[in-house]
């Protein structure tokens, strides 16, 4: 496994490996970028074929940690940490024996060794109540149920905010009455967009691997079901990636049949070439890191032991605006959005950089 030379290391300032051997705990915590302030990012934890893998998504999300907050105008910077499943819970990362909470112990201790250029929350597969666990541990840890609560409502809101400054580009109305959008992954973030949508009069495709869903989205919302993969090509007005990344893929591109796309899902685009990609074929899509940004918004006050739910929704209604102003920096400009995105988020942290070099 090579870490400098994974494609995915790009600058990292540190990458750390912590493993625990009476838990079982093993764990990596990337730190792209403290330029902004301590790194504030999730931790989750995948059935990852190998530490490849995991070293390789950690990277990847961690970098995005960091242009997702400098983008939303956060005083933060970015890192993420993945745990690896124990072999002992059966390949299950929802596992709920009683291991479960000294592994989350273990990993508190491990965040805290950091000093607080790490700051933890939940991510896939990690509850509140693991948060709570880790908080055992350490007090770089947020998302905590006595703290901001659960961000996903407010990760749906900014993707509704910020597909309606898609739909405004590609049909020229702000109103989603009548608009066809798939949504693949039906769980907290697109279930609240489903329900946002279906209320502002969009039809709706929908896919999940959990059939009881499906079937409570097609009553509720009148939701046609789709196939769980076919979705991704499926005709619609707006595709909504909600379940996992990498769904845009040579695989997929060439067959896509949707005018925007615009979700929660990390790491959408395999690799960020396939944003230029995107836009020659004419298919606006909203950056991820821009438009997913309304949970990290949602916890970043809990960084400093502040709860303020008022800044929190002004600033996710703002992605409307920061959505809207990347889509037309990119048609001025030729370049895609994803590319015009991440400009703007290095240079506000090359420029922090700076000024502490001055500084100093
Ligand atoms: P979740 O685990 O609650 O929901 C994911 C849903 O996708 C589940 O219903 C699951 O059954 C479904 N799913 C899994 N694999 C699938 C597949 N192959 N095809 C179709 N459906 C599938 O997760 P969430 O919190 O709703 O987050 C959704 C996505 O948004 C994730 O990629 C997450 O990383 C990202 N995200 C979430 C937040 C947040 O605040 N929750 C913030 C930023 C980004």
């Amino acid at each position: 496994m090579s870490v400098f030379e994974d494609g995915a290391f790009r600058h990292h300032e540190s990458v750390h490996f912590f493993s625990d051997e009476p838990t079982g705990m093993q764990a990596i915590i990337a730190i792209h970028s403290t330029d902004l302030g301590p790194a504030l990012g999730g931790c989750r934890m995948v059935n990852y074929a190998n530490s490849a893998e995991a070293l390789t998504d950690v990277l990847r999300l961690s970098r995005g940690m960091s242009l997702k907050n400098s983008l939303a105008g956060l005083e933060l910077g970015g890192g993420k940490s993945v745990l690896m499943v124990p072999a002992a819970w059966g390949n299950d990362p929802k596992y709920a024996g009683p291991e479960r909470a000294s592994l989350f112990q273990a990993f508190g201790h491990a965040v805290d060794s950091l000093g607080g250029r790490y700051i933890a929350a939940e991510d896939m597969n990690i509850s509140v109540e693991d948060a709570a666990n880790m908080g055992k541990s350490t007090r770089h840890v947020v998302g905590l149920e006595t703290g901001m609560g659960d961000p996903s409502p407010l990760t749906a809101d900014g993707v509704f905010f910020g597909m309606r400054a898609c739909i405004a580009r590609a049909f020229g109305t702000t109103d989603f009455t009548g608009l066809t959008i798939a949504v693949q992954g039906l769980g907290k973030v697109g279930w609240r967009l489903c329900e946002q949508l279906h209320k502002a009069g969009a039809k709706l495709i929908v896919a999940d691997i959990v059939d009881e869903t499906l079937q409570r989205a097609k009553q509720q919302f009148g939701a046609v079901i789709a196939d769980k993969d076919g979705i991704v090509t499926t005709k619609c007005d707006v595709f909504a990636p909600c379940a996992r990344g990498g769904v845009i893929n040579a695989q997929t591109l060439g067959h896509l049949q949707t005018k925007v796309i615009a979700g929660s899902a990390n790491n959408q685009l395999s690799k960020d070439e396939l944003g230029a990609e995107l836009q020659a074929k004419g298919i606006l899509y909203a950056p991820d890191f821009v438009i997913n940004a309304g949970g990290v918004i949602n916890i970043a006050p809990e960084v400093n032991g502040v709860t303020d739910h008022k800044w929190v929704a002004g600033k996710v209604a703002a992605l409307e605006q920061t959505v809207g102003e990347i889509i037309d920096r990119s048609i001025a400009e030729n370049r895609s959005t994803n590319q015009v995105a991440d400009e703007i988020a290095s240079a506000r942290i090359l420029n922090a950089r700076h000024q502490a070099a001055q500084a100093a």
